[in-house]
């Protein structure tokens, strides 16, 4: 059987590649996934209560990126909702990212805007060049909070010293004088209204595209042709690991349902230095729930499972791109958190293949 492309995996990276294919080449299209479900690591489902549950792990869709917005707005409404995390410390829960009243509660103080940004001055570290995320953190705020808010996150949830990890991780959580308990600030913020899943169905709801589920792309491969493949797995698999395997970071969820109202305060709990989990996601904050249930999810750092999280050490990276360098000619492209090897959010996921040229 001929199509003019194949695309394993779909989540949003294939599913976003799969529609531009058909609107723009008007070009017949094969999706294959070997699950038995669309939207990768987006997927969530509804529980019995009605709740929404995502089923890898809180995804809380943002973007500053105009195209990308539109895009999917195409595909679903949203619900506005702003996401908001809370860090336990020695028996008692902080706002993060760290603002005025983390530190003011943390420490016992009373500074203002003004005083904290003159406490940080004083705390921070100096380094010549900023190349780990224990040099963002300290650079910014010192030791103490380091320490207390950082560390043993980090090494938790990445099974790696901090020293080793790359600046962009961390990078991406601001340190704040002021008083905004938003874990985001960015122009579009918000939960698609009937979940990640049928966002993802509708972009793929078109004539050309054909979607195969519960299939293993190596047992199909032979009975298929060809003009160029998309491949948002592993790089690494698809080239039997002959350099080597590519470690990723997987995720446990252990899922647990209460017969009441509200479990947390908060959609997301940080647990750095306690339990053996990383945080507690209780999913009815997410979208409007009437239900007196409540689901939440442990989330457990684990070295097998499903690969979620690329690690980018330097040495990985270059394990990589010998990977890349395997394909001589454009006939294949890798895409996506696993394909391209990078620890992207949704919305840079969809920038990457919008902006594509085909
Ligand atoms: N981080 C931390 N303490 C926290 C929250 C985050 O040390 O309470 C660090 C940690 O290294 C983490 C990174 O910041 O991997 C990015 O956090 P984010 O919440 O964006 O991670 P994700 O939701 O992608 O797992």
């Amino acid at each position: 059987m001929y199509f003019d492309y194949v695309i394993v995996g779909a989540g949003i990276a294939g599913a976003v590649m799969a529609r531009r294919l058909a609107e723009e080449k008007d070009a017949s299209i094969l999706i294959v996934d070997k699950n038995s479900f669309v939207g990768g690591f987006c997927f969530d489902y509804r529980n019995q209560d009605g709740i929404i549950i995502h089923k890898y792990g809180p995804h809380i869709f943002r973007t500053d990126n105009e195209k990308v917005w539109s895009f999917l707005s195409r595909f679903t409404d949203w619900y506005d909702y702003q996401h908001k995390v809370k860090i336990y410390i020695g028996g008692k829960l902080y706002p993060m990212p760290i603002n005025l009243d983390t530190v003011n509660s943390f420490l016992n103080e009373n500074f203002t805007a003004e005083t904290l940004s003159q406490y940080f001055e004083r705390q921070k570290k100096k380094y010549d060049e900023i190349t780990n995320v224990k040099e963002v953190v300290e650079s910014q705020i010192g030791t103490l909070f380091y320490d207390n808010f950082f560390k043993n996150y980090t090494q938790k949830q990445w099974g790696v010293a901090p020293e080793e990890l790359p600046p962009e991780i961390v990078s991406r959580i601001p340190i704040r004088s002021n008083r905004d308990d938003r874990y985001f600030t960015v122009k579009y913020q918000g939960i698609p209204v009937n979940g990640y899943t049928e966002m993802i169905k509708k972009i793929l709801d078109h004539t050309n595209i054909k979607i195969m589920l519960n299939t293993e792309f190596e047992e199909i491969k032979s009975q298929i042709t060809y003009s160029k493949l998309y491949y948002s797995g592993s790089i690494d698999e698809f080239y039997n690991f002959k350099l080597g395997k590519l470690p990723y970071r997987c995720v446990k969820f252990k899922f647990e349902r209460y017969e009441k109202e509200w479990y947390q305060s908060a959609g997301v709990i940080n647990y750095p230095n306690d339990y053996e989990y990383t945080r507690i996601t209780e999913f009815k904050h997410f979208l409007p729930h009437y239900t007196h249930a409540t689901v939440i999810a442990k989330e457990y750092p684990s070295w097998n499972g499903d690969s979620s999280y690329p690690i980018p050490t330097g040495q990985n990276r270059d394990l990589y791109h010998k990977y890349q360098a395997l394909s001589k000619d454009d006939s294949i492209a890798f895409i996506g958190r696993l394909g391209e090897y990078q620890y992207y959010s949704m919305d840079q996921i969809v920038d990457k293949i919008l902006n594509m040229s085909l």
